[in-house]
Protein backbone atom coordinates (compact mmCIF):
# COMPACT_ATOMS: atom_id res chain seq x y z
CA UNK A 1 0.00 0.00 0.00
CA UNK A 2 3.03 2.74 0.43
CA UNK A 3 2.98 5.00 -2.52
CA UNK A 4 6.70 6.06 -2.56
CA UNK A 5 6.16 9.70 -3.63
CA UNK A 6 8.53 11.35 -5.54
CA UNK A 7 9.36 15.02 -6.81
CA UNK A 8 7.87 14.65 -9.85
CA UNK A 9 4.62 12.98 -9.07
CA UNK A 10 3.27 15.56 -7.01
CA UNK A 11 0.11 17.17 -9.26
CA UNK A 12 0.62 20.56 -7.50
CA UNK A 13 3.82 22.27 -7.56
CA UNK A 14 2.56 23.89 -4.60
CA UNK A 15 2.96 20.73 -2.59
CA UNK A 16 6.68 20.70 -2.97
CA UNK A 17 8.46 21.91 0.11
CA UNK A 18 11.12 24.07 -0.13
CA UNK A 19 12.89 25.56 3.19
CA UNK A 20 11.65 29.18 3.16
CA UNK A 21 14.96 30.41 4.69
CA UNK A 22 17.34 28.59 2.42
CA UNK A 23 15.40 27.45 -0.41
CA UNK A 24 16.42 23.65 -0.29
CA UNK A 25 13.89 21.26 -1.40
CA UNK A 26 12.51 19.30 1.45
CA UNK A 27 10.59 15.70 1.78
CA UNK A 28 7.08 16.96 2.50
CA UNK A 29 5.81 17.41 5.84
CA UNK A 30 9.47 18.26 7.72
CA UNK A 31 9.08 20.57 10.53
CA UNK A 32 12.64 20.99 10.27
CA UNK A 33 14.89 22.27 7.68
CA UNK A 34 18.05 19.75 7.16
CA UNK A 35 20.17 22.25 5.88
CA UNK A 36 19.60 25.48 7.71
CA UNK A 37 17.92 23.68 10.87
CA UNK A 38 14.74 26.97 10.46
CA UNK A 39 11.56 25.32 11.64
CA UNK A 40 9.36 24.95 8.53
CA UNK A 41 6.04 26.72 7.72
CA UNK A 42 2.72 24.29 8.74
CA UNK A 43 1.78 21.48 6.83
CA UNK A 44 -1.05 19.53 6.06
CA UNK A 45 -0.25 16.38 7.98
CA UNK A 46 -2.65 14.59 9.63
CA UNK A 47 -2.35 13.46 13.55
CA UNK A 48 -0.51 10.24 13.26
CA UNK A 49 2.40 11.99 10.86
CA UNK A 50 2.57 14.59 12.68
CA UNK A 51 3.65 12.32 15.84
CA UNK A 52 5.61 10.28 13.76
CA UNK A 53 3.48 6.82 14.25
CA UNK A 54 1.75 4.14 12.17
CA UNK A 55 -1.47 4.98 10.59
CA UNK A 56 -3.63 2.39 12.38
CA UNK A 57 -6.23 2.72 15.27
CA UNK A 58 -4.46 0.45 17.53
CA UNK A 59 -1.97 3.42 18.36
CA UNK A 60 1.30 2.19 19.82
CA UNK A 61 0.99 4.64 23.04
CA UNK A 62 4.43 4.09 24.21
CA UNK A 63 5.82 4.87 21.08
CA UNK A 64 3.20 7.66 21.03
CA UNK A 65 4.03 9.18 24.36
CA UNK A 66 7.82 8.81 23.38
CA UNK A 67 7.48 10.72 19.81
CA UNK A 68 4.94 13.55 21.85
CA UNK A 69 7.99 13.83 24.61
CA UNK A 70 10.49 14.32 21.86
CA UNK A 71 8.89 16.83 19.52
CA UNK A 72 7.15 18.62 22.07
CA UNK A 73 10.69 19.06 23.07
CA UNK A 74 12.17 20.38 20.17
CA UNK A 75 9.51 22.66 19.40
CA UNK A 76 9.60 24.20 23.17
CA UNK A 77 8.83 28.40 22.76
CA UNK A 78 12.44 28.41 24.78
CA UNK A 79 13.93 27.20 21.80
CA UNK A 80 12.93 29.93 18.94
CA UNK A 81 13.49 32.89 22.02
CA UNK A 82 16.44 34.27 20.16
CA UNK A 83 15.31 33.12 16.64
CA UNK A 84 12.73 35.38 14.59
CA UNK A 85 9.41 36.27 15.05
CA UNK A 86 8.31 33.93 11.86
CA UNK A 87 10.14 31.05 13.46
CA UNK A 88 8.65 31.51 16.56
CA UNK A 89 5.28 31.96 15.37
CA UNK A 90 5.76 28.52 12.64
CA UNK A 91 6.80 26.61 16.49
CA UNK A 92 3.75 28.33 18.07
CA UNK A 93 2.06 26.74 15.43
CA UNK A 94 2.99 23.44 15.39
CA UNK A 95 3.29 22.73 19.00
CA UNK A 96 -0.38 23.60 19.18
CA UNK A 97 -0.68 21.14 16.11
CA UNK A 98 1.36 18.66 18.02
CA UNK A 99 -1.12 19.04 21.30
CA UNK A 100 -4.33 18.73 19.24
CA UNK A 101 -2.85 15.82 17.53
CA UNK A 102 -1.36 14.02 20.52
CA UNK A 103 -4.77 14.61 22.82
CA UNK A 104 -6.83 13.08 19.97
CA UNK A 105 -4.95 10.15 19.58
CA UNK A 106 -4.31 9.32 23.02
CA UNK A 107 -7.68 9.15 23.91
CA UNK A 108 -9.13 6.41 22.10
CA UNK A 109 -12.93 7.63 21.36
CA UNK A 110 -11.92 10.53 20.17
CA UNK A 111 -8.99 8.62 18.08
CA UNK A 112 -11.61 6.57 16.72
CA UNK A 113 -13.71 9.40 15.64
CA UNK A 114 -10.82 11.31 14.26
CA UNK A 115 -10.22 7.94 11.90
CA UNK A 116 -13.78 7.66 10.75
CA UNK A 117 -13.10 11.39 9.72
CA UNK A 118 -10.03 10.91 7.73
CA UNK A 119 -11.27 7.64 5.97
CA UNK A 120 -14.03 9.65 4.74
CA UNK A 121 -11.80 12.07 2.84
CA UNK A 122 -9.59 9.05 1.46
CA UNK A 123 -12.90 7.16 0.50
CA UNK A 124 -13.58 10.03 -1.68
CA UNK A 125 -10.17 10.52 -2.82
CA UNK A 126 -9.16 7.12 -3.79
CA UNK A 127 -10.78 5.09 -5.97
CA UNK A 128 -10.16 1.47 -4.68
CA UNK A 129 -12.53 2.31 -1.71
CA UNK A 130 -15.17 3.64 -3.79
CA UNK A 131 -15.31 0.02 -5.33
CA UNK A 132 -16.07 -1.59 -2.08
CA UNK A 133 -20.02 -2.70 -1.80
CA UNK A 134 -20.40 -1.63 1.91
CA UNK A 135 -18.81 2.15 1.24
CA UNK A 136 -21.06 2.53 -1.87
CA UNK A 137 -24.19 1.16 0.01
CA UNK A 138 -23.23 3.67 2.69
CA UNK A 139 -23.10 6.47 0.14
CA UNK A 140 -26.26 5.65 -1.50
CA UNK A 141 -27.97 6.03 1.97
CA UNK A 142 -26.37 8.97 2.56
CA UNK A 143 -27.19 10.92 -0.66
CA UNK A 144 -30.25 9.76 -1.19
CA UNK A 145 -31.03 10.64 2.52
CA UNK A 146 -29.77 13.72 1.55
CA UNK A 147 -32.43 14.84 -1.14
CA UNK A 148 -35.48 16.45 -0.37
CA UNK A 149 -38.21 14.26 -1.50
CA UNK A 150 -36.62 11.66 1.08
CA UNK A 151 -37.01 14.24 3.87
CA UNK A 152 -40.98 15.68 2.86
CA UNK A 153 -41.76 11.82 2.69
CA UNK A 154 -39.97 10.72 6.22
CA UNK A 155 -42.03 14.25 7.56
ZN1 LIG B 1 16.80 25.58 5.13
Amino acid sequence: MAVVIGIGNFKDSTENQHCWMCKKILPVREVFCHNCDSIQKMNKADYFARLNIEKTLDVDVDLLEKHYAALSKALNPEKFQLRGITERKYAAQHLEALNEAYQTLKDPLKRGKYWMVLHEKVFDDDEEYQELPSIQELKEDLSNASKPSECDLAA
